[in-house]
């Protein structure tokens, strides 16, 4: 595994834009952990639903906590969280896939806007030597589909979404555009990569899953896994595979793509792919029969019928039904060190965590 160079690194304090979020609240967590001064920008720095999970995990961690006000809009908001920091990590961005009202002004706005902010914030501090983004294999691909016309049997860095936009798929269209504006950005600046100020690393997490940290958050993962407690799934598993990723190995591989001086490019961060079906599975064999996990899958022309009372347009689930969808992530494991933890662990971390913090209702057990 390459050397992590901390010891350069830990002078400097580091940013983590939207820092309350699913992914970012363990990666401030790691980063605390290892003794780092996190300067996080919240939206709302007084809102203790955003901010009072962070402040307990700074207690008692050898790295200093400071919290910041930054909206993605504001052309100059992250600049005072900034000053100072040598290593960048923007993670804030609008996770909608359900019932998107506006794609524009809900996803590909804050998306890109958001990102433009951060990174001409970047070129204004000259302490900032990288930035980590995070984006997703959403920019890998846009629906299952796709596989179908690529060489090879799986995704990889190499592949770029093509097929979303802002009808189809507009969550997957904000990532891919963000991601293709942070290469632009950081492509403006010398040409030469030895004298460029800051360079980019990106990361393309899979579906993430696993214990939140925080109660209120609603990111996909942890909606898909209430899912499973709630009933939704009671008629049958739909024929869908999830590419799973682990958010602390999520957390980890944001870490070892900031502080290792060689990474660079993107990394797709996927332990394995599981259908529904399989998911169902390990959670029964952990949890009992005690919730409506399916026990079988339903016909593609139901799960069809189904979708849009869930909010996936039918046009969506006519390109993922039935299809694999599968990734090389040997990128992340090859050059990052990464070991993926597997994913029948981090469904059952995540399920048991929601059932913890009764996050799963009661109302949603078998008599
Ligand atoms: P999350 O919990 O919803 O976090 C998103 C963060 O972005 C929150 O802190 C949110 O702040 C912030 N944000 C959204 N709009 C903003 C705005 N206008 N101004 C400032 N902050 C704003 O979701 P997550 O899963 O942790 O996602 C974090 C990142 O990982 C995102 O870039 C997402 O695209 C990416 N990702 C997630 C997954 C996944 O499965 N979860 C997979 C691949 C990639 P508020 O709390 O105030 O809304």
């Amino acid at each position: 595994m390459p050397m992590i160079d901390q010891t350069s690194q830990l002078r400097a304090p580091v940013l983590v834009t939207g820092a309350n979020g699913y992914v970012a609240s363990w990666l401030v967590k790691r980063l605390l952990e290892r003794g780092f001064d996190v300067h996080a920008t919240v939206r709302d720095p007084r809102d203790p639903r955003k901010t009072g999970h962070l402040e307990a995990i700074a207690h008692g961690c050898p790295g200093t906590l400071s919290l910041f006000r930054a909206d993605l809009l504001d052309p100059h908001g992250f600049d005072r969280a900034m000053a100072g920091c040598g290593l960048v990590f923007h993670t804030a961005s609008p996770l909608i896939v359900r019932n998107v009202e506006d794609p524009q002004r809900d996803l590909v706005e804050p998306a890109t806007l958001g990102t433009r902010n951060v990174l001409e914030a970047v070129n204004r501090t000259p302490s900032v030597r990288r930035v980590v983004l995070t984006s997703s294999i959403v920019a890998v691909y846009g629906d299952a589909a796709d596989l179908q016309g690529i060489d090879g049997d799986r995704f990889d860095e190499s592949h770029w979404n093509t097929t979303s936009n802002e009808r189809h798929q507009p969550y997957s269209w904000s990532k891919t555009l963000s991601e293709r504006l942070a290469w632009k950005i950081a492509g403006e600046q010398a040409h030469d990569r030895e004298r460029a100020q800051w360079d980019l690393v990106v990361v393309n997490p899979g579906l993430v899953l696993g214990p939140s940290l925080s109660i209120h958050t609603s990111a996909e993962g942890v909606l898909v896994m209430r899912d499973f407690g709630n009933g939704y799934y009671r008629f049958g598993a739909p024929a869908l595979e999830l590419a799973i990723v682990d958010v602390r190995d999520v957390a980890e591989g944001h870490i070892r793509a900031g502080l290792l001086p060689n990474a660079r490019g993107r990394h797709i961060l996927v332990s394995e792919s599981l259908s529904v079906l399989e998911m169902a599975g390990i959670l029964r064999s952990h949890f009992g029969d005690a919730f409506p996990f399916p026990r079988q899958a339903v016909s593609n022309a139901a799960a069809l019928m189904l979708a849009p009372s869930r909010g996936i347009p039918q046009a969506v689930a006519k390109r993922n039904l039935g299809y694999p969808l599968r990734f090389d992530s040997r990128r992340a494991r090859d050059r990052l060190g990464l070991t993926f933890r597997p994913a029948a662990e981090s469904v059952a971390d995540h399920f048991r965590q929601l059932l913890d913090d009764g996050l799963v209702p009661a109302a949603a057990r078998r008599p």
